[in-house]
């Protein structure tokens, strides 16, 4: 996200937007983009019908620098038969998941438009939860003021601890739960998926995670009517298929509006947009000791008088959470399997 597009309602000031695009057409149905194919959208009503449709040609001039409709758009479309239909008013974007393009600084690439939340699916184990990616992830929604919660799936492979030691999924996760809201599921057993689906009620949910952790088979237990291939997981690399980048919406079955994303373009908005000095401030537990350090420009790396390196040897920071801190501080990617 740039900071042309921020994270609330556009401004007033964007008089081509409001000029131009003042109210729904009266006799037009709204509904949510769910998919995106070149030129033409599939558009989800309220009934659950489905109509490809294309963009109405006034709508085309209005704006630039961005894309003119993205999955997760409120619009109206005019249905004109035969299943097909046409976009006639787009609702002013909430916020925006999106990218700047390779080549050039002016037109952002839309990965999910007005996202709600974002869920970070990992697997307990099987594969092994990458924290640091995790971490990543948390930034990345944090710097885009976007609610993040966890899902932990495969928790029937959780080791449970002997002698009331946490189990494997706690001891790794729990730290977290004093952050983020933390979902300990398992798409086999059906654990936790009730508690899941009001978490997702009436919501756009932006989900990411590596694959092989389970996110088809939650969407598959989400909602059971959909048929979707479900892929092995590799038993010589452990890793899953490959996905393609394409955001794609679904819609859960419920009285709300309610729509999971799968989003791996997630993955490529890294950092974008982050800068180094207020990295510290998109991990919420070291918020409370910032502008307490001796030096303002602190890096909390090897400063001395350091408020936050002084919390973590207290304790009331997570240590690996503030090793990732800085090693995206320094800049290491965490590599991505
Ligand atoms: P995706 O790549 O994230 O979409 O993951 P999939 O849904 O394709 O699942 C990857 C593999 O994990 C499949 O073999 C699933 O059967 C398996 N799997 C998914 N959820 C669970 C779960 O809760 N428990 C166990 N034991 N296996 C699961
Ligand atoms: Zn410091």
């Amino acid at each position: 996200m740039t900071a042309r597009r921020g994270t609330g309602p556009r401004p007033a000031s964007n008089a081509r937007d409001v000029d131009l695009n003042p109210a729904p057409p009266p006799d037009a149905l709204p509904g949510v983009v769910v998919r995106a194919y070149g030129k033409f959208f599939t558009v989800v009503l309220a009934d659950g019908r489905e109509l490809l449709s294309t963009i109405k040609g006034v709508l085309k001039r209005q704006r630039r620098g961005t894309d003119l409709v993205a999955v997760g758009d409120r619009v109206f479309v005019r249905d004109i038969g035969e299943g097909e239909g046409r976009i006639e008013w787009v609702a002013p974007r909430t916020r925006t998941l999106s990218r700047l393009a390779r080549h050039t600084n002016d037109v952002e690439q839309i990965i999910l438009a007005n996202p709600d939340q974002a869920l970070f699916l990992f697997a307990v184990r099987n594969p092994e939860p990458h924290l640091r990616l995790l971490d990543r992830f948390l930034v990345m929604a944090e710097s885009r003021n976007l609610p993040a919660i966890i899902g932990v799936n495969k928790m029937d492979l959780d080791i449970s601890g002997a002698n009331d030691e946490p189990s494997l999924a706690r001891s790794l996760f729990d730290g977290y739960q004093e952050i983020y809201p933390v979902y300990y599921l398992s798409a086999k057993t059906g654990q936790g998926i009730a508690q899941l689906r009001q978490a997702l009620n009436g919501k756009i949910t932006a989900v990411a995670g590596p694959s092989g952790v389970g996110k088809s088979s939650l969407l598959n237990v989400l909602d059971p009517a959909r048929d979707r291939a479900v892929g092995a997981i590799s038993a010589a690399t452990g890793k899953g298929r490959h996905t393609t980048t394409a955001t794609v919406l679904h819609r859960i079955p419920g009285e709300a509006q309610t729509f999971v994303a799968d989003t791996p373009g997630i993955r490529a908005l890294s950092l974008q947009g982050v800068a180094l000095d207020e990295l510290d401030t998109f991990f919420p537990e070291m918020r409370p000791y910032l502008g307490q350090c001796r030096y303002a420009d602190c890096s909390h790396i090897s400063e001395p008088g350091c408020a936050v390196q002084a919390a973590v040897d207290a304790g009331e920071i997570r240590r690996a959470r503030y090793e990732s801190y800085v090693s995206l501080r320094r800049g290491d990617l965490p590599d991505e399997s």
